[in-house]
C-alpha cells in the first residue's frame, strides 16, 4: 500500500494546526507550525476563498494526515462506518483509534504513530501473546498489547515511553508500564476520543 513519504512537518502546516507526527520535536519549540504559521509553497500565505468544501475537505486530510493513512484506507474505514449500525463519524473514529498502531502510540510504546507502525511491522508487538506485525489491526476491548520481550529494553521504546510520561494515556486503556504492556479496556465512547476532530465534516463529505 502506497504511503507518504514526504516532510511531515509539511502537512501540519497545511492543516494549520499540529498533528503530532514526529514524537518528542513536536513537544518543542522547533515545531515547525509554531515557527512558520502559513501553509507551505510558494502561496502559503495567500487567502484563499472559503468554500463549504473545502472545510470540509481539510477536516478529512487532517484526520487521514493525523492517522498516517492514505485516500483509499481512510474511505475504507468510512465505507465501514457507514455500513454498520450506529453514528458513522463515531464508529468511523472508533475504528482509526483501534487500529493496533495507534493503540501502541497511545500507550506511549512508540514516540508517534509512524514510529508506532514500525514497531508492529517489524514484529515486535504482541496482541493478547502473539506477534501481530500489521499495523491496521484492529484491536478488541479486552485485549492486551505489549512489547516484545526482546524489545522491552529497545532504546527506542524507552525513549518513547519516558517522553509520554507527560502525554495522558487515555481513560479507556490501562497501561502498566514496567511490564511495558497496555489493556483495551473498552472501547472509547465519542466524549473520551480527540475533541479537536469534527467527524461530521467527513461524513458531510464523503455522503455528498
Ligand atoms: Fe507537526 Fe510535530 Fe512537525 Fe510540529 S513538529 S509541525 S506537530 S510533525
Amino acid at each position: 500500500m502506497a504511503r507518504y513519504i514526504g516532510p511531515a512537518c509539511r502537512l501540519c502546516r497545511r492543516e494549520g494546526e499540529k498533528l503530532f507526527l514526529k514524537g518528542e520535536r513536536c513537544y518543542s519549540s522547533k515545531c515547525a507550525v509554531e515557527r512558520r504559521e502559513s501553509a507551505p509553497g510558494q502561496h502559503g500565505k495567500a487567502r484563499s476563498a472559503y468554500s463549504d468544501f473545502k472545510v470540509r475537505l481539510r477536516e478529512k486530510q487532517k484526520t487521514k494526515r493525523m492517522f498516517g493513512l492514505v485516500e483509499a484506507q481512510f474511505r475504507k474505514y468510512y465505507e465501514n462506518a457507514a455500513s454498520s449500525k450506529g453514528v458513522t463519524g463515531t464508529k468511523l473514529l472508533v475504528s482509526l483509534e483501534s487500529r493496533l498502531d495507534s493503540i501502541v502510540y497511545r500507550l506511549g510504546f512508540g514516540a508517534s504513530r509512524k514510529e508506532a507502525r514500525q514497531l508492529v511491522g517489524h514484529g515486535h508487538i504482541l496482541v493478547n501473546g502473539s506477534v501481530v506485525n500489521v499495523p491496521s489491526y484492529s484491536v478488541c476491548a479486552g485485549d492486551t498489547v505489549e512489547v516484545h520481550e526482546k524489545q522491552k529494553k529497545n532504546v527506542v521504546v524507552q525513549a518513547a515511553m519516558a517522553s509520554a510520561q507527560s502525554r495522558v494515556i487515555p481513560e479507556w486503556l490501562a497501561l502498566d508500564r514496567d511490564a511495558v504492556k497496555g489493556t483495551l479496556k473498552a472501547l472509547p465512547t465519542r466524549e473520551q476520543l480527540s475533541q479537536s476532530i469534527n467527524e461530521q465534516l467527513i461524513v458531510e463529505l464523503y455522503s455528498r
